[in-house]
């Protein structure tokens, strides 16, 4: 390819949009090269729950309520719906509460209150046996699978980014992309490969101890409901570190250890997110391996359905498909590394690329481009 480009970024998924917008609205000339003829990974396998409340405090935190801004900010011009705000997060006992009520305390709990169970309306149908929900309304929800190939699209059109599908970069080097059509020029380089770990940088992600995380999703037929927001559980508490980190998460892990084996075996914690035409998005499990088994079990399934009775109090709706998603996995919430002069890694390794790629890239971008911005 004869045109040269001021950036070229490696991978179309969340993580790579996300730079190539940051950069756009820098006004620079941006190339986004994916090996996929579309947009086939983490990025649209997600629930596309843009959470804010219960990302680990500090950085994360504040790069995620940054994210949710700027999934504002696009939605509209980019044709995107917002099909859900805010979180229910559901305390089934009263060690979750008293977890809820120690967030509520921290500035963390910003848009953020604690509602008993009398007073949840539609927020939670069912709701037998829940003691109550912190509601937020910071966080967003989006249909992935539709809103990453708008977000595309409206990059190439409003922005004049230009997007080469099906085409794999076996190499990188300061200036130049390496690729099946032939070499890609671009002053600065991002590589955003999500959980390909093996084919650039592969020292990297050994260095960075990065394994891969393989999830089971469900979704269920429209209940007759509509839910304003996600909701989450018990369980959500002690994988979410913005609660999880608090000492009063303590006392509840220690209860869901004794009554809840298994799921925290297999990872498991709900989220119920709902999609326009009624049905939920439901999961998740977690199950780490440098490469993870294809294959969904329905013993995980089952217990992912057994948190969903419990909560709504009622048997779950009819399954109506079933995937499973992989991303990139390691303490801490990314690796971003400069392998080489104007170069760039960038993988979100804490499962919430949705939720935070937007404030990350910012970040990265501005560190690679800030002089010349
Ligand atoms: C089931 C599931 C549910 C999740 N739920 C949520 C959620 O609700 N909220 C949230 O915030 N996060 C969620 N996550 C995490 C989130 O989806 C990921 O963090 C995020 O999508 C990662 O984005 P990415 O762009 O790095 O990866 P991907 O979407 O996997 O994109 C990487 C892209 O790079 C391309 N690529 C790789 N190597 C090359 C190469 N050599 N040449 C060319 N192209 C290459 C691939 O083809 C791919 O398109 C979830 C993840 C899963 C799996």
């Amino acid at each position: 390819m004869q045109q040269s480009f001021d950036l070229a970024v490696v991978g179309a998924g969340i993580v790579g949009l996300a730079h190539a917008l940051a950069a756009a609205r820098l006004g620079k000339r941006v190339v986004v090269v994916d090996r996929d003829a579309q947009a086939n990974g983490a990025s649209v396998r997600n629930f596309g729950f843009v959470t804010v409340t219960g990302q680990a405090r500090g950085q994360v935190w504040r790069r995620a309520r940054r994210s949710a801004q700027v999934w504002d900010e696009v939605a509209g011009p980019a044709g995107i719906a917002v099909l859900q705000r805010g979180l229910t997060m559901v305390a089934r006992r009263p060690e979750a509460q008293a977890v809820l009520e120690a967030f509520l305390e921290t500035e963390m709990a910003e848009g953020c209150a604690w509602r008993g169970a009398g007073d949840l309306g539609e927020r939670l149908p069912g709701r037998r046996g829940v003691l109550g929900a912190l509601t937020s309304t910071v966080d967003l929800r989006v249909e992935s699978r539709t809103a990453i190939p708008r977000l595309a699209a409206w990059l190439e059109a409003a922005h004049g980014v230009t997007f080469l599908r099906g085409v794999a970069v076996r190499g990188v080097e300061s200036g130049r992309l390496e690729t099946l059509i032939g070499d890609i020029r671009a002053e600065s380089i991002v590589v955003c490969p999500g959980d390909d770990l093996v084919t650039l940088f592969p020292d990297s992600f050994v260095r960075g101890e990065v394994t891969r995380c393989k999830l089971q999703m469900l979704r269920l037929a429209a209940p007759g409901w509509r839910l304003p927001a996600p909701v989450m559980s018990d369980l959500g508490l002690i994988r979410y570190e913005g609660y999880a980190d608090l000492p009063q998460a303590a006392p509840l892990l220690a209860r869901l250890q004794a009554e809840q084996a298994a799921h925290l075996e297999h990872g498991v914690h709900l989220i119920v997110a709902q999609s326009a035409d009624g049905s939920l998005v439901v999961g998740d499990s977690h199950h780490y391996a440098a490469t993870p088994d294809p294959f969904a079990r329905d013993d995980v399934d089952a217990l992912i359905l057994d948190e969903f009775a419990q909560v709504f109090g009622q048997a779950p709706p009819p399954v109506l498909e079933r995937w499973t998603g992989t991303y990139a996995s390691a303490r801490g919430h990314s690796l971003v590394e400069a392998p080489m002069p104007n170069v760039r890694l960038v993988t979100v390794t804490g499962g919430t690329g949705a939720s935070t790629a937007f404030g990350l890239a910012e970040e990265v971008i501005a560190d690679l481009l800030g002089d010349a911005a």
